[in-house]
């Protein structure tokens, strides 16, 4: 069946200006880390591109590394661009990264010139695109310059490789460094991509979070449900699709054991505001202006279509905002 995206995508999603530059991101972006790989099922990848789009996610977020196996989930959503999205290249906002794992060589990982470079163009031709919008470095390499890793990102804007380069996974002060190379390199260096959550503030404490206000880039965070935890998936147990059941390699048993109390008062809120936990969760996330876009994960479209219903409300009272903190025990 052939594709026509909703004439109506652009009518609801909020788009932001990623910190202080021209770039765009919708409120609510979509990740393929999970259930984009070959052990998932393609029909369903289609149907969840699709489903973002038409209600206006123009962003799609990749990495070399997301599968099993590797290269796959670029691999999966190449051939989603190329038979659904063919028309509306640049109405898409496509982002890749590399500096994990990506195989046992000397030139598979981490932050050096030649990994990078290589790795982007490998990307690219999975991907079947000519540039991303966003190239990031993945994690930061302690054995590697700053400089030298700096330099190979602005090396793919000047080839024309990509429009903006990011950060992942940074701390504050590398990113301040990070920030000051690449602007003595005239680099658009825009965004962060961070793990930020109502269960995890992480970023608050490294400097990583006031950092990027400071400098005016923007933050798209990652795991904005905690990989589901910060939803109604595990109330009730641990059903047999969810990622805990499933694949296992990043959430376990034991997660959903330790926050299960916080979780239901969490729950219990949400219902009070009239959402549901992954709207509220989300929302919360949105309501803070250091946050550009919220990254969600889904293993259906129906999920996509509960996480838009975080855009119907985006405020808290104080006393909304000290009941999250009771419940998470700060
Ligand atoms: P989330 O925290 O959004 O978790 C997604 C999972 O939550 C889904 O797979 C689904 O679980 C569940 N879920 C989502 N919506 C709902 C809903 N409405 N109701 C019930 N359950 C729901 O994000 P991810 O951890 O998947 O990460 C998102 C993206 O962030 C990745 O795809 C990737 O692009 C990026 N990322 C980047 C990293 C980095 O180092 N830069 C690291 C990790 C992620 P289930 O599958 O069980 O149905």
């Amino acid at each position: 069946d052939t594709y026509t995206p909703d004439p109506s995508r652009y009518e609801t999603m909020p788009y932001r200006h990623v910190g202080r530059s021209g770039l765009k991101l919708p409120a609510i972006s979509l990740g393929s880390w999970h259930n984009f790989g070959d052990t998932g099922d393609f029909d369903t990848m289609r149907r969840m591109c699709r489903t973002a789009f038409d209600h206006g996610i123009t962003h799609f977020d990749l990495a070399n590394v997301y599968g099993p196996e590797v290269g796959s989930a670029e691999r999966n959503t190449g051939r989603i661009l190329r038979e659904d999205f063919a028309g509306h290249r640049d109405e898409l906002a496509i982002s890749t990264k590399a500096g994990f794992e990506m195989g046992v060589g000397p030139y598979d990982n981490w932050g050096g010139r030649k990994h990078l470079l290589s790795s982007l163009d490998q990307s690219l031709q999975r991907l079947g695109l000519e540039y991303v919008d966003v190239f990031y470095h993945h994690r930061p390499d302690p054995h590697t310059p700053l400089e030298e890793t700096m330099g190979a990102l602005a090396h793919m804007v000047e080839r024309g490789k990509a429009l903006y380069v990011g950060l992942s996974n940074y701390d504050g002060p590398t990113l301040r460094r990070a920030s000051a190379i690449l602007d003595e390199l005239h680099t658009p260096f825009v965004i962060n991509q961070n793990r930020y959550n109502i269960l995890d503030r992480h970023i608050e404490h490294d400097g990583l979070k006031d950092a990027a206000t400071d400098l005016g880039k923007g933050l798209i965070t990652y795991s904005p449900l905690a990989q589901g935890l910060l939803t109604d998936r595990y109330l009730n147990g641990i059903p047999q699709d969810s990622r805990v059941a499933h694949d296992g390699r990043f959430l376990h048993e034991d997660d959903v054991r330790r926050v299960h109390e916080t979780v239901v008062q969490l729950n219990a809120l949400a219902s009070e505001r009239g959402q549901s936990l992954a709207e509220m969760s989300l929302a919360w996330l949105l309501r803070d202006p250091a946050v550009t876009s919220v990254l969600v994960g889904a293993s259906r479209p129906e999920q996509i279509l509960d996480d838009l219903g975080a855009l119907n409300n985006m405020t808290f009272s104080d006393d909304e905002l000290g009941r999250i903190e009771t419940a998470v025990g700060t």
